[in-house]
């Protein structure tokens, strides 16, 4: 048993205050310093010596000391039981006038003497960091603020965007209206001069006038160009949809362009189905076309080839223009969609046309609900395609005048199909059997047949195998109705569709619309 005499006891005692990682003091009942421990040596800058016997005070900031005073008065009446200033948060001086921030734990030692135990933290350091927290916390709340104008500074600005947006779709409008009457006058009597009708011209003056005639021509079709696209922009472009032929349309429009192709010696051709119905926007249709096909006639040299091809897919029809031009850098294929985007001279070395050409058309096709995209290499041709939804047409396209061919042998049966193409317009033939069918179909050229497939003599399979191996009726679509369901033998002798009777009248005219639509031709 270690032997704890007083002497021992005292040492042990001053060993632990002096280990002790915080400062501690101890204060008599007068509030006079009667130990310290080396923590609180060099926290304070004071040697125990000199702190012995002196008032806390002293070790307080000037303006804390008076209240300090006060303050511990108090200790002697508080009952001793309750817990001393805990955690208070003071500021203390040191020996050479500086200040830190301390954070105090108190707690009287002896109940009879009143002496109280203050242990120390030195807490400038927490101090710190909280005030950076704080500082950061303002500079936060300021951020977030200034955010919030600037956010109300955007919105207001993206209104007067939209508004001068608004304004200047508006001038732009009015100002080609105001510009194509001049430029009427320039036209008109350029051409007049031109004619020398109002007298006769030397070569250098005619060479003048054409100059001014063709000034003015590409003035009014950057006039007419920027009138188109800010229309379009600021949707007041409204597509009038209607079902209509593709190839009467693409035939229309190749015949403007033929003449501008024949100069240049390239050859144009199209391969659109005759029976391809669309429903879209015919004069914008139209201008999609001339535009891409201009283009081709404007970037192939001599001797190319423009095609013009369709494609019928499950929900749209995508058309190609494709030539054997100057082709285009992949770098470029979306640029060029782009207003006043001229990548290329043209085959004559010149810049021609306005840039806003594919522009327009790229927006015409969106409007449609479609895509335009090319394929192109440089100096290997280049191919447009743009596609047109069918989806959204919402209703069908009204049958055109067509000659269809009957062949049933029940007459009941026979005259119900003959009145439901009736009541749409359309011319029917009949044939009672196989043969007599085979022979109808050869000698009228039917746009489309409804065949039966369960007839004495000739059997249906019979007679549409014939049909589609004669060459003379190869290309007809058939509609195969029958009470039997045999679709895969059909489709694979060639059957455009099949119906299983009985067989309601809009199926059956929804069947001839598709069949003429897609008709093997
Ligand atoms: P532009 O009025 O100049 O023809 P577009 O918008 O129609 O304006 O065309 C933009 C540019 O795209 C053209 O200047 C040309 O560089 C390129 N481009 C368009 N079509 C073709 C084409 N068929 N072959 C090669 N380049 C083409």
């Amino acid at each position: 048993m270690p032997n704890l005499t007083e002497v021992n006891l005292d040492e042990r005692f001053r060993n632990l205050l002096d280990i002790a990682p915080d400062p501690i003091l101890e204060v008599d009942a007068e509030g006079r310093i009667v130990l310290a421990n080396k923590e609180a040596e060099k926290l304070f800058g004071w040697t125990r010596d000199e702190l012995a016997g002196q008032p806390i005070e002293m070790l307080l900031p000037e303006r804390f000391r008076t209240r300090h005073v006060i303050h511990r008065s108090h200790y002697s009446v508080r009952p001793k039981t309750r817990p001393m200033g805990t955690g208070l948060e003071l500021f203390a001086l040191r020996k050479d006038g500086t200040e830190c921030a301390i954070d105090i734990n108190l707690s009287p030692v002896s109940a009879a003497n009143g002496r109280v135990m203050c242990i120390i933290r030195d807490v400038s350091e927490r101090k710190h960091i909280e005030e950076q927290i704080q500082l950061l916390n303002q500079n936060l709340e300021r951020r977030t603020e200034e955010l919030a104008t600037v956010n109300q500074q955007l919105e207001l600005r993206n209104l007067e965007v939209e508004r001068a947006n608004v304004l200047k779709t508006e001038f732009l409008a009015s100002v080609s209206h105001e510009l194509r009457t001049p430029l009427h006058a320039i036209i008109g009597f350029s051409e007049l001069l031109a004619e020398e009708s109002a007298g006769g011209l030397n070569p250098k003056q005619k060479r003048f006038t054409s100059h001014i005639y063709q000034g003015a021509q590409h003035l009014l079709e950057l006039i007419n160009d920027i009138l188109d696209l800010s229309k379009i922009e600021a949707g007041h472009l409204e597509l009038r949809q209607e079902w209509f032929s593709a190839a009467s349309a693409v035939a229309e429009v190749l015949s403007s362009i033929r003449p501008l192709a024949n100069q240049k010696g390239i050859a144009l051709s199209a391969g659109i189905q005759p029976e391809l119905s669309i429903f879209a926007d015919r004069i914008r249709l139209k201008e999609i076309l001339f535009n891409l096909f201009s283009n081709a006639v404007k970037f192939t040299r001599e001797g190319g080839r423009i095609t013009v091809r369709s494609t019928v897919l499950p929900d749209h029809i995508r058309i190609s223009v494709a030539d054997t031009g100057i082709g285009i850098a992949a770098g470029e294929h979306e640029s060029i969609f782009q207003t006043f985007r001229q990548v290329a001279s043209t085959t004559k070395g010149v810049r021609e046309g306005t840039g806003l050409g594919l522009a327009i058309t790229k927006r015409l096709v969106e409007q449609h609900g479609g895509h335009i995209w090319v394929e192109s290499e440089l100096g290997a041709g280049s191919e447009f395609f743009f596609t047109i939804p069918q989806g959204a047409a919402g209703e069908e396209p009204p049958l055109e005048p067509a000659v269809v061919l009957v062949v049933e042998d029940d007459e009941s049966s026979r005259e119900l199909v003959v009145s439901y193409l009736e009541s749409e317009g359309l011319k029917s033939l009949t044939a009672g059997s196989g043969d007599e069918g085979l022979r109808v179909a050869r000698d009228s050229h039917p746009d489309v047949i409804i065949l039966d497939l369960l007839m004495p003599g000739r059997s249906g399979w019979e007679t549409l195998y014939k049909l589609r191996s004669s060459p003379a009726t190869a290309g007809i679509p058939i509609i195969i109705t029958s009470v039997i369901d045999e679709k895969k033998m059909a489709f694979s002798l060639g059957a455009t569709d099949y119906l299983v009777k009985p067989v309601a009248k809009e199926t059956l005219l929804d069947a001839i619309r598709r069949a003429k639509r897609l008709g093997v031709t």
